[in-house]
C-alpha cells in the first residue's frame, strides 16, 4: 500500500508499505478521504507542534473516513476518532476524556495517522456513517466535532451577539454551530476576503476584513454595539492580534474562548482590560463525545461542511496538498487515496 510520511519540516514522501496488521479490537480501516488540519500544517511546516517534536517518519492524518475491510463494522463505511484516551485515569473517569494526558492521537507522537491507503485503529472510535454523508464530508466530522465543542465552551444562549475571529475551516464550522445555538448575530473577521465571502454564505450577519492591525476590528465592532461589545468571542486564528481584538470587543463579563493554535506557542491578554471585564476565559481542548452530534447535524443538512472543502488531491499528490493548505488559498484541502 502507499503510505506518506513526514521525514522533516517540509519533506514529505510517498512510501510503499506492507498493509498493517490488526491487534486486539481494531478494525483495519481502507482510508478513503483525509482533510488536512492547522494541526498538520505545524508537523509540516515545523516538524513538530507546541512542544512535540517528529521521532520517526510520521504519518500524519487525524480527519478521516474510510471503509472497514476486517474487524468489528466490517464492510461499513465509518467517521474515526483520531484520539484515544485511556479511559482509566482521573480526568477520564470525572468526564474529561478530551483532557487525558495518556491520550493516544492519530498522527501524533509515535501513532502514525491516516495519510495512507489501510490504518489499524480501534474498533471502538468508530462511527458508522449513514449513505447520506459522502467520504469527504465523513472526514470534516472531526474538525466539526471540535467546533461543536467550542461552542459548548461557549454556554450561549439564544439572541446573544457572538464574534468569530478567524474563519478558517474551525471558525466557519464554529460560526455554524454558533448560528444553530441561536446566535441572533454573528460578527466574522479574517484577513482573507474569500474566507469572509464564505463566511457570510454560511450565517455570519456581519464582517470585517481584519488589515492586521491593533485595535482595528475591536474599535468596529465598539462602534456598531452601542459601545456594549459581544457577549462570546470565539478566536479561533491562532493569532496574537485576533486574541487581543477578541478581549477587546468582548463585553463586560463576556466570555472568549481560546480555540486557535499560535504558532509561537505562546497567547497573552492584557491583564486589567479581562479582570476589570471580569471576563470568563476558555480554553478549547479537543473535544468531547460529539461524533453522534456531529453525524445527525451533517446528515439532517443543518451544518455545511462539503461547503468548505476548496481543494482536492490525490494520495500521491500530499505534499502538492500540504503545500496549497499553506498558502492559505483556499479553506479545507482534502486527500482522497
Ligand atoms: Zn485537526
Ligand atoms: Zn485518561
Amino acid at each position: 500500500m502507499k503510505s506518506v510520511r513526514l521525514h522533516a519540516a517540509h519533506d514529505l514522501r510517498v512510501h510503499d508499505e506492507p498493509i498493517p496488521e490488526t491487534n486486539d479490537g481494531e478494525a483495519l480501516i481502507n482510508v478513503k478521504a483525509i482533510g488536512v488540519c492547522g494541526s498538520d500544517l505545524h508537523w509540516y511546516c515545523e516538524a513538530g507542534i507546541g512542544d512535540a517534536k517528529l521521532h520517526h517518519l510520521l504519518v500524519l492524518g487525524h480527519e478521516f473516513a474510510g471503509v472497514v475491510t476486517e474487524g468489528e463494522f466490517k464492510g461499513q463505511r465509518v467517521a474515526v476518532d483520531p484520539a484515544l484516551p485511556c479511559g482509566h485515569c482521573e480526568w477520564c473517569q470525572e468526564g474529561h476524556p478530551n483532557l487525558c494526558p495518556n491520550t493516544r492521537f492519530s498522527g501524533h507522537g509515535k501513532d502514525d495517522g491516516a495519510l495512507r491507503e489501510y490504518m489499524n485503529w480501534p474498533a471502538s472510535a468508530l462511527f458508522p456513517l449513514p449513505d447520506s454523508i459522502n467520504d469527504e464530508d465523513g472526514a470534516m466530522l472531526e474538525p466539526l466535532g471540535v467546533a461543536i465543542h467550542t461552542v459548548d465552551l461557549g454556554h450561549m444562549k439564544p439572541g446573544m451577539h457572538v464574534g468569530i475571529f478567524g474563519c478558517g475551516p474551525i471558525g466557519l464550522l464554529t460560526l455554524q454551530m454558533a448560528r444553530l445555538a441561536g446566535a441572533s448575530r454573528i460578527i466574522a473577521t479574517d484577513l482573507h476576503q474569500h474566507r469572509l465571502d464564505l463566511a457570510e454564505e454560511l450565517g455570519a450577519t456581519e464582517s470585517h476584513l481584519s488589515s492586521g492591525q491593533n485595535h482595528e476590528e475591536s474599535k468596529a465592532i465598539l462602534a456598531n454595539t452601542n459601545k456594549r461589545g459581544l457577549d462570546v468571542v470565539f478566536e479561533c486564528a491562532g493569532d496574537q492580534r485576533a486574541v487581543d481584538a477578541a478581549f477587546e470587543s468582548v463585553r463586560i463579563g463576556g466570555t472568549v474562548v481560546l480555540c486557535g493554535i499560535p504558532s509561537d506557542d505562546k497567547t497573552s491578554f492584557v491583564a486589567s482590560v479581562a479582570r476589570r471585564k471580569g471576563l470568563t476565559i476558555r480554553m478549547v481542548r479537543r473535544m468531547k463525545h460529539v461524533y453522534p452530534r456531529a453525524i445527525e447535524l451533517v446528515s439532517r443538512g443543518l451544518v455545511d461542511v462539503g461547503a468548505l472543502i476548496s481543494h482536492r488531491f490525490r494520495l500521491e499528490d500530499s505534499e502538492k496538498a500540504f503545500r496549497i493548505a499553506e498558502a492559505r488559498e483556499g479553506i479545507k484541502v482534502i486527500i482522497t487515496t
